[in-house]
């Protein structure tokens, strides 16, 4: 159940504005009456018209994927390997895609959703939502590294906003580490580019968390609908 006026304009058929324009003007029916109050909800059976014609709704979804290894974050892939689309059951019948993206070989938090405005306003560098990656990494980061991960590295010829990181275990035998970093950034590849600017590369990469969101009680290849406090808080 969503707004009407918010239906309308996830529909494109105006602006939110003007979709609560078109309400008001009584140009809208819904189940054939004419509807003038703000505020009514419908669902993905009500039939709506704007004008006489039929609108074609899609209502707003909003899914939390555990993305598993191999695994391309896009609708479609032209070398035809397995999208995240292809994880989805029949069930989702609306077109949703992915918030941002992970590597093909990267594992963990990835939202899908068909709300454009939202997915926007994420991956938006002004609002700095928080993700948390956990990688394992080729040598063991020294404190002056991970000090400087925080502080920012250079990649592509710029330097990386502040970051949290944390080194979490080491095996010296195999010379690899497991270190957590947050970042509020989304370059390509941005964490294997920091490990790698300061000499470490990455072997596996998880993310973890996504602003307050996490995986707990997740297995790869899951996926839930977010619940609609969740959404509220994403917004
Ligand atoms: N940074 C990377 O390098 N890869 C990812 O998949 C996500 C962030």
């Amino acid at each position: 159940m969503d707004r009407l006026q918010k239906v309308l304009a996830h529909a494109g058929v105006a602006s939110r504005r003007g979709s609560e324009a078109l309400i008001t003007s009584g140009r809208v029916k819904v189940n054939g009456a004419v509807v003038t109050e703000l505020g009514v909800k419908v669902a993905k059976h009500d039939h709506i018209e704007v004008d006489g014609e039929p609108v074609e709704i899609e209502m707003p979804v909003y899914l939390l994927l555990y993305k598993p290894r191999q695994v391309v974050s896009t609708v479609h892939d032209d070398k035809k390997r397995k999208t995240v689309i292809d994880l989805l059951d029949s069930k989702i019948s609306e077109r949703v895609y992915p918030v941002g993206r992970l590597d093909y070989d990267t594992t963990g938090l990835l939202l899908l959703t068909n709300d454009g405005t939202l997915a926007n306003e994420l991956t938006h560098p002004k609002y700095e939502v928080d993700k948390k990656y956990v990688a394992k990494v080729q040598g063991i980061p020294t404190n002056d590294e991970l000090k400087q991960l925080r502080k920012g590295v250079k990649i592509d010829g710029r330097m990386t906003a502040p970051a949290k990181s944390k080194l979490m275990s080491s095996d010296d035998k195999k010379k690899t580490a497991i270190v957590a970093l947050t970042i509020h950034e989304g370059q390509n590849h941005q964490v294997k580019k920091m490990f790698q600017a300061v000499g470490h590369s990455v072997m596996k990469l998880k993310r973890e968390t996504y602003a307050f969101l996490d995986l707990q009680g997740m297995q790869p290849g899951d996926y839930r609908h977010l619940t609609p406090e969740e959404v509220k808080e994403l917004k």
